[in-house]
Parts: structure tokens; sequence; C-alpha cells
């Protein structure tokens, strides 16, 4: 039994003769925390969609748990998996976007019991129960019956993360969550993501939140040019980071 969590190895990805993934390395342990940071066009929001097979990749391997995503091995060639397996394997993976993208036509609650409901068959009144633990646990209770409308951008991204919780997943990838909100609402999801942070779960967050990378993240990794180039502790690619690009990127940012 190994705590590797996800293992990338060598992922290499183009959109037509656009070279966006230029052999990714990556490795995260079980409950750990990851933070990718890098400049726009470095293909982050691109390695996030490898990881729950939303792209194909062109060569090279993401592994969660040891099992390979999106494709099965025979011999040493992979076969693209069938849209469903694909889709079974992308339940046990949570993604939380920029744009909260829920669904405007129905409430926070439906929002939330939908999945549980469609695609797993959890009965409602259970898939209802767990939504308003969720919903507790995001601070949202008394906005149950809410519709996104009626949200500010900080309580529909709490939901859309209670959404993505409600499908159980052991994975969360997280998509620049605070990038579009208010600088004002973008404390209290940073705050629900801190407090599941501290339940253990593994987390992938593309952000420029450097507060939160610094407190809350094991590892910081830095991407540029669809490449690591350097990876550690906070405290060290951060406060001393080792390359040029790594350093003209926080000065920007910091
Ligand atoms: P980041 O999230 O780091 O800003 P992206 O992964 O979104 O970077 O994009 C990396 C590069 O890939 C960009 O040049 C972008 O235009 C290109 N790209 C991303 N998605 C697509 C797509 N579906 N089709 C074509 N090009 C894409
Ligand atoms: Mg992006």
């Amino acid at each position: 039994m190994t705590d590797l969590k996800l293992r990338a190895t060598q992922v290499h990805k183009s959109f037509g003769d656009n070279h966006v993934l230029q052999g990714i390395d990556m490795q995260i342990r079980r409950g750990e925390v990851s933070c990718l940071l890098g400049p726009s066009g470095s293909g982050k929001s691109t390695f996030l969609r490898c990881i729950n097979h939303l792209e194909t990749i062109d060569s090279g391997r993401i592994e969660v748990d040891g099992r390979l995503i999106g494709y099965r091995e025979q011999g040493d060639t992979l076969y693209e998996l069938k849209p469903d397996e694909a889709a079974a394997q992308r339940q046990n993976i949570g993604m939380v976007f920029q744009r909260f993208n829920l669904f405007p036509h129905m409430t926070a609650l439906e929002n939330i019991t939908c999945a549980p409901v469609f695609v797993r068959n959890v009965g409602k009144r259970e898939a209802a129960q767990r939504a308003m633990d969720l919903l507790a646990r995001v601070g949202l209770s008394e906005k149950a019956g809410a519709y996104p409308r009626e949200l500010s951008g900080g309580q529909q991204q709490r939901i859309a993360i209670a959404r993505a919780l409600a499908m159980e997943p052991d994975l969360m990838l997280f998509d620049e969550p605070t990038s579009a909100l208010d600088p004002e609402l973008v404390g209290e999801v940073l705050e629900v993501m801190k407090s599941l942070a501290e339940t253990g779960m593994t987390m992938i967050v593309v952000t420029h939140e450097m507060g939160f990378a610094r407190e809350v993240a094991d590892t910081v990794t830095f991407l540029d040019g669809g490449l690591v180039v350097e990876s550690g502790a906070p405290a060290d690619v951060l406060g001393n980071p080792q390359h040029g690009r790594t350093k003209a990127f926080l000065s920007k940012v910091l």
C-alpha cells in the first residue's frame, strides 16, 4: 500500500501545433494539498482537465490510486476508455471551476442532490439529507432553497464545492476557484477549502492566492511553458525560488 494518490509521468498534450503540456511529471501524496502556480497559458487548466480525462493526452500517463486515468493498457499500448468508463472514473474526482457553473434553474439543494440522485441512484430523501450536511459544512444551511441568481459569487462557489463533495470524491481539483470573485468574497471560499483540507482531502488547487498557498499547501508547484519548473514546500518555492522564471512570476503576483 503506497500513500501516492496521483502520479503524472511525462504527460504531453498538444492542441494542433500548440504543444501545451511538454512532459509534466508530478506526484501527489494522499491527503496532500498541492497548489499549482504559473502564468496564463502555461497549461494549468489543461493539466487539471487531463487528470479527470476531460482532455485526452498524447503521451505519458496519469495514474490515480495506481489506476490509469482515461486509458486501458494492453501490452505497451494505451486504448482510450469508453465515455461511460471514463465517466465512472471521474465520479471519484471532484472539480470546481473558476465560473461556478451551477445549474441556474435549480435551487442550491437541487444542484447538490442532482448528481447523486441521477448518476448514483441515491434516494431523494437521503440525498437531500446529505446535501443539508454539506450546506452546513460550507456555512449555507439557510440557502437550501435559493437559486444561483439569488446568491453572491462567494456563496455560489461554496455551493459548487458542496455539489462536488456530494459525489464523495477522494480527490478534488480546483481551477482558480476565487479568481472570478470580488475581493471581499475570496476569504469565505478559501476558508471552506481550508476546512476541507483539514479533513484530509487530497486537493490540487490552481490559484494565485499566495496567502492560501503559504498557509494551507503542502507543496507548491510552478508551471511554465507546459513544464514543471520548480516544486517544493511553500516556504522554499515562494520564499526562496531557485529559478529565474519562478522569481519573475512571483515578483509580479506577490
Ligand atoms: P492556463 O490555465 O495555465 O492559463 P490553459 O491550460 O488554459 O492555460 O491553456 C494553455 C494553452 O492551451 C493556451 O495556449 C490555450 O489557448 C490552449 N488551449 C487550452 N484549451 C484549448 C482547447 N480546447 N483548444 C485549443 N487550444 C486550447
Ligand atoms: Mg486556466
